[in-house]
C-alpha cells in the first residue's frame, strides 16, 4: 500500500504539495542549549548522506586513484580515468533517481513539491526545449570535467608535496575532526559563492543558468555556468590551504558532488521499494531557494548565515510572510517615495 502524504503535508489546488512540518537549523545553536535535542540531530547528521560520501571517497582512495608516482606528473591520462571514472559513477548515481523518480514516475507525485514533471514542459530557455536533457547535457559536458580538475588539482598536489599531507597514523583525532567540520566548511563555502553569484552581472551571465530549472530535477544539482560548477567543486581546494589528507579533499569534494542531489530531489521523501518506508531528501530548503531565489542561500542550517542575515525561509506562513516583508522593504529603498 502506497504512503499517504496528507499525514505529512497539504496539497493546494494547482497540486504542489508543502510538507507541514518547518525546517529547523541545526540544534547546537539554540539558546538555552538544548543537549537532548542535539544527540537527537547526530545520527540523521552522519547517516546516511555524510556515511555514504566517506564511504565513496575510501572506494576512491583505495580503488579508483592512481598510485603516487603516477600522480606526480601532469600527463593526460591519469585525469582521463578520473574523468572516466567520475561521468560513469554519475550517470549512476543521478541517473538512478532520476530514472525513478521523473521517468519512472515510481512514487507518482507523492511528496512532490511542484505539481509538473519538467519533461511535461517543453521551454525555450532550455537546450533543446528539454530541462531533462539540457540539465544532463551540462552536467556532463561542463559541471563533471571541472569537478575532475579540482580533483586533479588537489591529488597532484598532495603527490608532489605542495600540500600539508597528515597522516592517519599520527594525527587521528584531528582528522577525524576535520571529517565532521567538512560538512560546515562546504556550507560556508557554498553560501559565499552562492550569494556573490546572486548579484549583477554574475547573475545574469552565470548562475541563471542554474536557476533556470525553477521545478529542479536530480539532473538540475549540477547544471551550471563554467564559472559556477568550478568555484562550486573548488571547496575542496581548502584541504590544500589547510593541513589536511586526500581522502578528506576527496570526502569535501564528493560532498559537493554527489551530494548536490539532496536540494534537488523535488520530493520531501523517496518511497524505497515495497512502498511501505521512505527516506528523507532533505530537498525543501533549496526547493525553496530554486522557487523564490531571494531566500535560503546556505544548506540546511548547520551553520545558519540564512538565518542570521535574515535570508532564511523555513517553509511555513510564517516563513513566506518574513519573505515578504523583506521584499516590500527592498522595493522602498529602491524606489524611495518622492
Ligand atoms: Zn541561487
Ligand atoms: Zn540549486
Amino acid at each position: 500500500m502506497a504512503l499517504d502524504d496528507s499525514r505529512l503535508g497539504v496539497r493546494n489546488k494547482r497540486g504542489d504539495w508543502t510538507p507541514t512540518s518547518q525546517r529547523e537549523i541545526a540544534p547546537f545553536w539554540a539558546w538555552p542549549p538544548q543537549p537532548l535535542k542535539v544527540l537527537q540531530w547526530i545520527p540523521g547528521y552522519l547517516w546516511p548522506w555524510n556515511a555514504f560520501h566517506l564511504a565513496t571517497a575510501l572506494l576512491w582512495w583505495f580503488v579508483v586513484v592512481p598510485d603516487l608516482d603516477t600522480m606526480k606528473t601532469l600527463s593526460w591520462g591519469w585525469p582521463a580515468w578520473l574523468l572516466a571514472v567520475n561521468w560513469v559513477a554519475n550517470l549512476a548515481w543521478y541517473g538512478l533517481f532520476e530514472w525513478r523518480l521523473y521517468r519512472q514516475r515510481a512514487q507518482g507525485n507523492r511528496f512532490k513539491y511542484h505539481r509538473h514533471f519538467p519533461a511535461d514542459q517543453p521551454s525555450d530557455v532550455f537546450w533543446f526545449k528539454s530541462q531533462p536533457l539540457d540539465n544532463f547535457l551540462r552536467t556532463f559536458l561542463v559541471s563533471i570535467p571541472l569537478w575532475t580538475l579540482v580533483q586533479v588539482i588537489f591529488l597532484w598536489s598532495f603527490a608532489n608535496g605542495s600540500a600539508t599531507w597528515l597522516t592517519w597514523a599520527e594525527h587521528p583525532v584531528y582528522l577525524t575532526l576535520l571529517v565532521l567540520v567538512s560538512p560546515a566548511i562546504h556550507e560556508l563555502h557554498f553560501y559565499v559563492i552562492h550569494r556573490a553569484m546572486h548579484g549583477g552581472w554574475l547573475y545574469k551571465w552565470v548562475h541563471s543558468i542554474h536557476h533556470n530549472s525553477v521545478n529542479p530535477t536530480p539532473w538540475s544539482s549540477l547544471s551550471m555556468h563554467p564559472v559556477e560548477a568550478f568555484l562550486y567543486h573548488a571547496v575542496a581546494l581548502w584541504h590544500l590551504v589547510i593541513p589536511s589528507n586526500p581522502v578528506v579533499a576527496l570526502f569535501q569534494l564528493h560532498m559537493a558532488g554527489f551530494g548536490a542531489l539532496n536540494g534537488h530531489i523535488g520530493f520531501e521523501k523517496m518511497e524505497l521499494p515495497g512502498g511501505t518506508k521512505a527516506m528523507d531528501s532533505h530537498a525543501y530548503t533549496h526547493y525553496l531557494h530554486h522557487k523564490h531565489f531571494e531566500v535560503n542561500f546556505g544548506g540546511d542550517g548547520l551553520i545558519p548565515l540564512d538565518h542570521w542575515l535574515g535570508t532564511w525561509h523555513d517553509g511555513s506562513k510564517d516563513g513566506d510572510r518574513r519573505m515578504q516583508e523583506r521584499y516590500e522593504r527592498k522595493l522602498a529603498r529602491m524606489h524611495p517615495p518622492t
